[in-house]
């Protein structure tokens, strides 16, 4: 049976900085600046119930081009509602807490009501992971003319001079007109972290996203780099805290990359953008070409989209569920539902010990939205 279920919420209804509270009746309404309680606008989308979210949810492995985030495939779970697919993906090792905020968006996508898109397509950067510079060529190709190219860098096992390596390989194929931006995913140290940034000065960084894991390190990042004019972008600090607003009045960022699935969805992660006052580059999560076009929506319906967005990552998967693929096409995505084809969805379909322990995930979420706990109520995730 359906009921309504609070809208998910990093943080929890009674976080301090919290954008979205339960109303009555267990409906949500995310506080939002136009309301003089701080109450809004968007109506509560209904949970549907377990069966009708399992009914013809599919599970999926999709290969990776070249090893990413520690991985070589991307396992998907694709969920179908009344408005189309939506993609339930969050990362193996992510909670229950954590991946409730990536069910809340993909229910919220396909369940609920649609954003109002302000363009039809959104220009995108190409995504580097961190390989030797002899492969940049390879894994920047399939992501055909960009001008933006976010690099991957340091990865475990690797050292500076690796990241010094590829990023001058992408300078060299880039051209000076082209952007570069690195993401260190939390991984340096505050000095190592300053370090970096000097010696990857030289090759004119556009931002260095999330270099350190804290906001207090991103902060003094920030004032020790005062003068280099090397914006820090945050995103761990924003899609795993329970307040995704922390940062922001902290002043520990520039800008904000945001991410609709780990917020919760697409009217979750417009809110955060409009509260933050702070620019915003929205991104994914090497997703399928279904859970991307939901990205695509969200960074069609922001009123300013000052940075190409984190969406061209098909360009890194070796097979996807869609028949056309939500590749950049001169830089740029298409801002629409993607639906995935039936016969893709067969052929790559997940091993079923996988997909029983999709379903079992899936259903652990559900109950978390049923009874209101809701995301990240456990406290603070690891940033
Ligand atoms: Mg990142």
């Amino acid at each position: 049976m359906a009921g309504c279920y609070p809208r998910a919420v990093p943080g929890g209804w009674d976080a301090p900085g919290s954008l979205l509270r339960p109303g009555a009746g267990r409906s949500w309404r995310p506080s939002g600046p136009t309301g003089q309680d701080g109450s809004v606008t968007a109506p509560a989308t209904p949970l549907p119930s377990l069966a009708e979210l399992l009914a013809e949810a599919c599970v999926v492995t999709l290969p990776l081009r070249s090893r990413f985030r520690g991985v070589d495939e991307r396992e998907a779970m694709l969920l179908r509602g009344p408005r189309g697919w939506s993609e339930f993906a969050p990362f193996l090792e992510y909670d229950d807490a954590e991946a409730s905020a990536w069910l809340a968006a993909a229910i919220d996508d396909a369940w609920g009501p649609d954003a109002a898109p302000r363009r039809d397509r959104v220009p995108v950067n190409a995504t580097l992971p961190a390989v030797p510079p002899e492969r940049v060529a390879e894994l920047l190709d399939p992501f055909g003319a960009v001008r933006t190219v976010k690099v991957k860098v340091a990865e475990r096992g690797q050292g500076l001079a690796d990241d010094v390596a590829r990023v001058a390989a992408v300078r060299e194929r880039l051209g000076p007109e082209g952007r570069i931006r690195v993401d260190a995913n939390g991984a340096w140290g505050l000095d190592e972290a300053e370090r970096a940034a000097h010696a990857l000065a030289p090759f004119d960084l556009e931002y260095l996203e999330q270099p350190c894991a804290t906001v207090a390190e991103l902060a003094e990042l920030r004032a020790r780099l005062r003068d280099w004019q090397l914006p820090i972008a945050a995103d761990e600090s924003v899609r795993k805290a329970a307040d995704p607003l922390a940062v922001a009045r902290a002043g520990a960022a520039d800008l904000l990359v945001i991410k609709a699935a780990p917020l919760g969805g697409v009217r979750a992660a417009l809110a955060i953008a409009e509260q933050a006052g702070l620019p915003v580059v929205v991104s994914s999560a090497l997703d399928s070409s279904v859970g991307l076009g939901m990205g695509a929506r969200l960074a069609a319906a922001l009123p300013e989209l000052p940075y190409d967005c984190g969406l061209g990552t098909a360009a890194l998967l070796a097979a996807d569920v869609a028949a056309e693929p939500l590749l950049p096409v001169d830089g740029h995505v298409a801002a629409l539902r993607v639906e995935p084809d039936p016969e893709l969805l067969d052929r790559h379909a997940a091993a079923a010990e996988r997909a029983a322990w999709w379903r079992e995930r899936l259903s652990r979420c559900h109950e978390r939205l049923a009874a209101g706990t809701g995301p990240f109520t456990g406290g603070d995730a690891p940033g």
